[in-house]
């Protein structure tokens, strides 16, 4: 038989979503007359923006012609997309980002999987926990770690413990890292780090050579006068990465559009000490394993900085914000503790009457069949805490919260 690559095999029992769908399903089997409501899993539910939907369908139309057919695009992304990304997202909050430093690709979730393979095999780092597994489990895919704890904590990783006494903000590692995962707003926790805040990870950063893997799929949900962008943060441009995506942005998660921040300045050491561009490594990378998305998703996600679709965009961010509010106040009202729901599309609560994370899950499901996330499943530190989406319909999420505050 071939052999395996070890790695995988360390994994804790499994990802978390597989979990909860089993759970659930297994619920529904029993229960099959149930109208079950999830707020478990992020994923959006309002329809494409009409300015997208125009945009892809031009691009078909264009494809379907003799002049406007087009074959392999460029790797890291057309210009048209790369420039507007860089004017509208970066440009018109003061934020220099040349569009050359910008990397389109199909997902954060592939980017902040995929960035670790162009660090050393022996590079050091740090999570903050709870926090959105993929960064976690794909260092154990590649050999960084050891086996997990009873706790599911792997040696070779730094765990920052986010709670509730430090308001979820992770504290500076006390030995140094080569690499940090930091999330704002953050998933699960709903917590965003302010201008303070950021500055004190840059300043940490640079006087210890690291580099901040900093993840903002949710800016768009910052209602605050809170940086949307790490660069917003003097020196930022040297010591840190930065993921985007349109998933949450623009409702992507199906039509699948993202991208990667490298700036110019920022560099690595190879093993011999000389300082390198990490872009070069990952333009590298991108080219031999990537050959781009495609066309009319390019266009599509162009769409949404025109006038029209950037409209549409934040029509859909404010109705899942204002379902973000209805979640908090309507739980905070039946006596729940509750974070976040502010500026981002999460709501943590605290678990009532010190029931871990699981089993409020199943009592959640099975007194109200509401679907939620186990706080556990993000990291020790989240046990006893639980996450509720603001992602679905109006209608049942103010029957999931008439449910769960007749109920508890
Ligand atoms: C949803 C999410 C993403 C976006 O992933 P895509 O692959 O772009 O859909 C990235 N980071 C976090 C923390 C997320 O929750």
């Amino acid at each position: 038989m071939a052999r395996l690559n070890d790695n995988y095999l360390k994994l804790a029992a499994g990802y978390l979503f597989p979990e909860i769908s089993r759970r659930v399903s297994l619920f529904s089997e029993a229960n099959p007359n149930a109208d079950v409501i999830k707020l478990g899993i992020g994923d959006v539910v309002l329809p494409l923006s009409s300015a997208v939907r125009q945009a892809m369908h031009d691009a078909i139309d264009e494809m379907a012609t003799a002049e406007g057919f087009r074959g392999y695009g460029p790797s890291e992304g057309y210009d048209f997309l790369r420039e507007a990304i860089a004017q509208n997202d970066f440009g018109s909050r003061g934020v220099r980002i040349d569009p050359g430093e910008i990397y389109a690709s199909d997902g954060s979730k592939c980017d902040s999987a995929n960035i670790q393979e162009i660090f050393a095999d022996d590079a050091t780092l740090a999570v903050s926990d709870p926090v959105y597994p993929v960064y976690v489990d794909t260092n154990v895919m590649a050999g960084r770690t050891s086996n997990p704890d009873a706790n599911g904590r792997y040696g070779g990783i730094k765990y920052l413990p986010c709670t509730e006494e430090s308001g979820f903000m992770p504290s500076l590692p006390d030995e140094p890292v080569d690499l940090v995962y930091l999330c704002s707003p953050n998933n699960p926790t709903g917590m965003v780090a302010s201008r303070e805040e950021l500055s004190k990870w840059v300043d940490w950063a640079r006087a210890n050579e690291a580099i901040i893997l900093f993840d903002a799929a949710y800016e768009r949900f910052i209602t605050e006068d809170l940086p949307h962008s790490i660069y917003e943060i003097e020196g930022a441009r040297e010591c840190a990465i930065e993921f985007r995506s349109f998933s949450k942005t623009a409702g992507f998660t199906g039509i699948r559009c993202a991208y990667i921040v490298i700036p110019e300045e920022l560099r690595g050491k190879d093993s011999k000490g000389n300082s390198v561009p990490v872009s070069d490594l990952w333009s590298r990378r991108t080219n031999t394993k990537f050959n781009g998305i495609s066309y009319p998703v390019q266009r599509g996600a162009e769409a949404i900085y025109s006038a029209a679709g950037a409209k549409e965009v934040q029509a859909n961010i404010d109705y899942y914000l204002a379902n973000a509010t209805l979640i908090k106040e309507g739980l905070s009202k039946a006596g729940f503790t509750t974070f976040g729901g502010v500026n981002a599309p999460y709501v943590w609560l605290k678990t009532p009457g010190g029931r871990d994370s699981w089993q409020f899950f199943d009592e959640l499901l099975e007194k109200t069949h509401v679907v939620g996330t186990p706080g556990s499943g993000f990291g020790a530190c989240g046990e006893g805490y639980f996450r509720l989406s603001a992602f679905g319909i109006r209608e049942q999420v103010e029957e999931a919260i008439d449910r769960i505050t007749k109920r508890f």
